[in-house]
């Protein structure tokens, strides 16, 4: 922590090649700058190419303003019932236990408060905040977050996990954290032996290339499992950096090594200075589209768009559904296969296809005159004709 980057200077001095960038003072001026050495390491060209840099060190474009994007997208200030506690959904609320992070990311969707000053949560706010959470006993999980709570002394940590923990409708305390990320040396046994008290603890942390994959960031993810602890990935779709599907699904599969969960993938939101960052709802459709089928069920996110205006987290899927009937339900899986589902008490199938129609259609799959519709060529149609000398079409109908 106290060798991080924290000036334009010191990271100029780290990679003169950046020099004479007016736009890269300006934008370190306009939001927070600190990068930890172990993070700078893993740059390997100090250029927009790289995704740790375009990660952590200041650009231009992040002085581009256009007026839909705002300091507090997600309106939490608004949900605040008690200062630093974000009340939003019905079971569960989110506490900002401190404002430092070990790094800045250009893409932070809380620049509002990581970075703005560095502090922590004061006794008497923490002790406002349980008082609400006593008076709400339908809270039943709180996700310590920030900023990023792993910055926070042992000591001061484990007073806000105490506090939370003192109070018994809370059933699961939740660290959300990029410490693992990028300072991973924190991640000491002195800390696990500290946060394996509090269990029912889960961590989410967030990892967003697989460069981030290191010897170090393994070593910290395998400790905190050792200790029990559930580990889930937070993903931002970042454009440029990971929204690849070939790229995320390295990313995913990596993740289920080291034993993190991808958890959510996140669609960037309207926060100022991530113009350049945005993708295209449909890339992250198109992403998901790539991954289920292809990917263990284990190493797939869920794709979410947290809605402006405080609506929260909102899921998106490819369609899946076809087509529907009060009687069958049409599918289509990642093949491309249209398979029927019969509904409960479904009636008896409805006779023949339509005259005329030469094969079925989605029609004939919907009213039960049919039950699939096989594409003529995929793998596992040929696994299936190795096996039975006869296509997967041809053993449906
Ligand atoms: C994301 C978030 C949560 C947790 O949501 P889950 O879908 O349960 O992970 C809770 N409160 C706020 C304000 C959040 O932004
Ligand atoms: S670690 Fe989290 S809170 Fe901190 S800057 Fe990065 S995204 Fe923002």
């Amino acid at each position: 922590m106290r060798n991080r980057l924290r000036s334009v200077d010191q990271l100029l001095r780290c990679f003169p090649v950046l020099r004479g960038q007016p736009s890269l003072v300006r934008a370190a001026e306009k939001f927070p700058l600190a990068i930890t050495p172990y993070y700078a390491s893993l740059i390997q060209n100090p250029d927009a190419s790289d995704p740790i840099f375009q990660m952590c060190v200041p650009q231009a474009q992040e002085l581009n303003d256009p007026p839909f994007l705002c300091d507090d997208p997600l309106e939490e200030d608004h949900d605040m019932p008690v200062p630093g506690l974000v009340h939003r959904y019905p079971d569960r609320a989110l506490l900002i236990a401190t404002s430092t992070c070990a790094m800045y990311c250009r893409h932070c969707t809380r620049k509002r408060v990581a970075g703005a000053r560095e502090s922590s949560i004061s006794p008497i706010r923490l002790q406002q905040v349980v008082a609400y959470l006593r008076q709400h006993p339908e809270i039943h999980d709180v996700i310590v977050s920030g900023g990023d709570p792993l910055t926070m002394t042992t000591e001061s940590l484990e007073r806000v996990l105490a506090a939370v923990r003192s109070v018994p409708t809370v059933d699961i305390i939740r660290i959300g954290t990029r410490t693992p990320v990028t300072m991973p040396q924190r991640i000491t046994a002195e800390l696990v032996e500290m946060l394996r008290k509090y269990h029912p603890l889960f961590i989410n942390t967030h990892f967003n290339h697989p460069n981030e994959i290191t010897t170090e960031s393994t070593e910290a993810c395998t400790r905190l499992a050792d200790a029990g602890i559930p580990l889930g990935n937070q993903s931002v779709l970042l454009k440029g950096i990971n929204d690849d599907p070939q790229l995320m699904e390295r990313l995913c599969r990596a993740l289920v090594k080291i034993r993190v969960k991808p958890y959510y993938m996140y669609q960037c939101d309207l926060v100022r200075g991530v113009e350049h960052f945005r993708t295209p709802v449909s890339r992250g459709i198109e992403i998901m589209e790539y991954l289920r089928g292809r990917l263990s069920g284990l190493a797939i996110p869920t794709f979410v768009i947290d809605a402006p205006h405080g609506g929260g987290k909102v899921p998106v899927l490819p369609n899946y559904i076809v087509s529907t009937s009060p009687t069958h339900t049409v599918l289509r899986n990642f093949e491309g296969m249209l398979v029927s589902y019969p509904e409960p008490h479904a009636a008896a199938p409805a006779g023949p296809p339509a005259p005329g129609a030469a094969s079925p259609g989605v029609w004939e799959l919907a009213t039960g005159r049919a039950s699939a519709i096989a594409p003529a060529e995929t793998s596992r149609g040929g696994r299936r004709r190795q096996r039975h000398g006869v296509s997967a079409a041809e053993q449906l109908f």
